[in-house]
């Protein structure tokens, strides 16, 4: 076990203190809010563009961490008792101590590169070898130069094999993840247009990539790609190569001939000389491209490592198409079901449960969990672990199914526990009442099929969804983040039901991303928040009168706007203490606010009540900041805005937060900033300004099942009115399960609006009814009832379905009526 005095040694660093007691490193921690202590847990203070982990190592050493790497001496609070080792570089570091730790196993470890299908190459790897093999492997997408040292660091000395996944956006990464993987086989998946950014080319790209493979001694890769090809005989003699091919069959090792394909399946006959030649027919169950091209990949490495070919067979058979992201699930009772049913690994089980602590509270947090695999652990070892997560992650109820975690039934101590044998069981004595209003996280290895329960939760809760992307939320964040100053801070708005997307999710994950503040139309909004445990500041823009009180107990600021508002606080105020308020400044929009002749008898009012009344901002807010047209306007409103605000602060006495701007506004004026920017549609992906069109990536998805599909003869027509016609020709028309008073515009019918059926656009025909529409999929090969159609998101933007029926994205956003579930995935 690495020791946290060998440490200096490791990184090229130096020990500040001392531990007070020897520490063997047995953790790495890098997320404040999950670092909670745990013998051997070393927190390493990472700095990115969005965190500075220094900022918390005193949280951290409250939680009972006492060994840190820090990289940035200055302003260190007081760790006693602590080990504190400064380095020059905290990334650098944490990546030798998981170099150093790989170094401890000699055992075959892949390293995968490409861009396209590391992660699906990676888990299919793992299947189809793991009967075989203890295979160690990244846990999710943790390919990146922390995400890579995190995995590796799980190695043990029971594994037999490890498969890593590597990527990078910029040159100079790879090498780094080299030594860390330190791998004895590659295998290059495929290379394609992803982060070409960070590129001058793709040969410098590839070139980048293969820094990964220098010192293996065999690395896979697919013939026909002939940058990889030709930057595959640059690497070193050492390198031998083994690859395959469909174009060029005398130059790769593995001849592929794709005979047949269906709906559901290819098949496929490989060809290789060794030395006699052998020719092997499999059946692949997929039939897309990528799908076929990964198991092509997989294939090779389990012919070159002489798997006989019927077993082969038998474990693509049995290969499962892997689930990229985390689902969110609204489910019966008033549950939600985070589904993960996929594998269940130690490192794959602590990433979902960091998820289930990160939802918002709703009820408490159930966990159904299988027997853990391949852990390489003893099994009173690995329960006990499995015990202590659930309990730092806040785990109340426990439904363990499987002979060995029933086995261990006495190590999960007090939370409510049940234990079945066998899923069929569980199945058996499952009561829907026996689950109410709570978050449940159900992880199982694939062998237990839970995706069985997921439906048993899910019954009669499908149709119409909205589907939100917390990914690209987060990505968008961090755009907006990007440019403002370090010392700007961002207040988002989550008024309407956050735009629609759900109100305490969304203001969960930004209050989990550290938003300063959060803004909400309504005082009931604001409760609602704090009732599902939302912390951050809240500013409510229109509080009635009759609800101070309810803003005295919520802790919610108030916007006020008016003299009349202000005297109705006063007057509560004097009597028991509000929360500070935000003042309204009219510099042009000629809606809500103080304007410039209302300044001196603002001050006065402000100065005479010092004692009883706080302010903790002032705002303003512009008519025209999306448009170019309206820049000198914008300009008269920001000069005036910042006219009143010394005039404001000289009154008081004290500084306040200034904030003027949108998400517009946060492009198009920089140097406006202030001291708080307000992030609103920016957040959920569209782009007002229009000049960065590209930048933002689409958070909801509005998406509905066919009903039905019927053939309309020529002449005749559908829907009420009869307003749609099938002129001249037979159409298909595809009854959708979604209407107007799901929030589905009425505008959008008789071919105004189109919406997308397996990826194609197909036109609405006829009028939109109350609860369906109708859409002519005559252009859509193969569609067929039950299968899902896409109303917007990816493919179909929101600000291109707006024009076309003479509104804003914001309408259409907030439109979506809250009859219609929301699901919110991760990746
Ligand atoms: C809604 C709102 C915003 C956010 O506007 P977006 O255009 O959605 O970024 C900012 N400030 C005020 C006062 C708002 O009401």
């Amino acid at each position: 076990m690495l020791q946290f005095l060998s440490l200096p040694a490791l990184t090229g660093g130096t020990l500040l203190q001392t531990p007070a007691t020897p520490a063997p490193v047995q953790h790495l921690l890098l997320d404040s809010r999950r670092a909670d202590a745990q013998a051997g847990g070393v927190f390493f203070a990472l700095r990115g563009a969005q965190h500075d982990g220094h900022r918390y190592l005193a949280e951290v050493y409250q939680r009972g961490v006492r060994l840190f790497v820090v990289d940035q001496p200055d302003g260190l609070p007081a760790l006693p008792g602590a080990g504190v080792l400064l380095v020059p570089d905290s990334l650098a570091a944490l990546q030798a101590v998981a170099a150093a730790h790989r170094r401890r196993f000699r055992l075959p470890v892949f390293g995968i590169t490409g861009s396209n299908g590391k992660t699906i190459v990676k888990e299919w790897l793992a299947q189809l070898l793991s009967p075989d093999e203890l295979v160690c492997k990244s846990p999710r997408s943790y390919n990146s130069q922390v995400g890579v040292p995190l995995s590796v660091w799980e190695l043990n000395a029971s594994h037999t094999l490890g498969i890593f996944e590597a990527g990078i956006s910029e040159p100079g990464e790879m090498a780094r993840l080299a030594r860390v993987v330190q791998p004895t086989l590659g295998l290059f998946t495929t290379l394609g247009t992803a982060h070409d950014a960070g590129f001058t080319s793709h040969e410098q790209k590839v070139a980048e990539k293969m820094q990964l493979f220098t010192e293996v001694d065999m690395l896979f890769y697919c013939r026909d790609q002939e940058l990889v090809h030709a930057a595959a005989q640059q690497l070193p003699k050492a390198v031998r190569t083994f690859c395959w091919s469909r174009f060029h069959p005398y130059e790769a090792n593995v001849a592929v001939t794709l005979l047949e394909s269906a709906a559901d399946r290819t098949t496929v006959r490989l060809a290789m000389q060794r030395p006699l030649l052998q020719e092997h027919t499999f059946t692949l169950p997929f039939a897309d491209e990528p799908s076929v091209e990964n198991a092509l990949h997989c294939l090779t490495v389990l012919l070159w490592q002489q798997v006989p070919a019927a077993e082969i067979q038998r474990r693509l058979d049995r290969l499962q198409p892997v689930a990229m992201r985390l689902e969110m699930k609204q489910a019966l009772n008033d549950c939600y079901v985070l589904d993960d049913t996929y594998n269940n690994d130690l490192a794959g089980l602590t990433l979902a449960l960091d998820m289930l602590a990160r939802q918002p509270r709703r009820g408490r947090r159930t966990l159904i969990l299988s027997d853990v695999l391949e852990s390489g652990l003893a099994a009173d070892e690995l329960y006990g672990r499995v015990a202590r997560q659930l309990a730092t992650h806040g785990v109340e109820r426990l439904v363990g199914i499987g002979p060995e975690i029933s086995a261990h039934q006495r190590v999960f101590g007090s939370a409510e526990q049940e234990f079945y044998p066998d899923t069929e069981a569980f199945l058996a004595g499952f009561q829907a009442d026996d689950f109410h209003h709570e978050t449940i996280l159900v992880k199982g290895a694939r062998r237990y099929g839970f995706e069985r329960i997921v439906a048993a939760f899910q019954q009669k809760i499908h149709g119409t969804v909205l589907e939100v992307n917390l990914d690209a939320l987060v990505h968008n964040l961090n755009y907006y983040r990007q440019r403002l100053a370090a010392t700007t801070k961002l207040m988002v708005m989550v008024k309407a039901f956050a735009y629609g997307s759900g109100s305490y999710e969304v203001a969960n994950l930004l209050q989990f991303h550290r938003a300063d503040y959060l803004a909400v139309a309504y005082t009931d909004e604001g409760v609602d928040l704090r009732e599902h445990g939302i912390s951050l500041p809240i500013m409510v823009m229109n509080p009635s009168p009759d609800s101070f009180q309810k803003l005295r107990q919520y802790h919610l600021e108030p916007e006020i706007y008016s003299f009349e508002r202000l005297h109705e606080y006063l007057r509560a105020a004097r009597e028991q203490p509000l929360p500070a308020i935000h003042l309204k400044l009219d510099t042009g929009m000629r809606r809500l606010g103080f304007g410039e002749e209302d300044l001196d008898e603002l001050c006065q009012v402000l100065q005479a009540n010092a004692a009883a009344l706080r302010v903790a901002s002032a705002l303003t807010h512009l008519a025209g900041a999306d448009e170019a047209q309206h820049n000198d306007f914008s300009q008269r409103q920001l000069a005036a805005f910042q006219r009143m605000t010394p005039r404001l602060e000289a009154a008081l006495g004290y500084s306040i937060l200034k904030h003027a701007l949108n998400s517009a506004g946060i492009i198009r004026f920089p140097e406006a900033h202030f001291d708080m920017v307000r992030l609103g549609i920016g957040l959920y992906g569209v782009e007002a300004t229009g000049q960065q069109p590209d930048a933002l990536r689409p958070v909801s998805t509005l998406r509905t099942t066919i009903s039905q599909i019927k053939t309309l003869p020529a002449g005749e027509t559908v829907g009420y009115g009869r307003r749609g016609q099938a002129t001249n020709y037979d159409r298909r028309i595809a009854t959708l399960a979604i209407g107007y008073a799901d929030g589905y515009d009425r505008r959008f019918g008789n071919g105004v609006g189109e919406v997308l059926v397996r990826g194609q656009r197909a036109p609405l025909i006829g009028n939109v009814c109350m609860d369906m529409c109708m859409v002519d999929v005559t252009g859509v090969v193969g569609a067929q009832a039950g299968e899902a159609a896409v109303l917007f998101g990816e493919g179909l933007p929101l600000t291109e379905l707006a024009t076309r029926i003479g509104t804003i994205p914001y309408e259409l956003l907030t439109n979506v009526s809250e009859r219609v579930k929301r699901v919110f995935v991760t990746e």
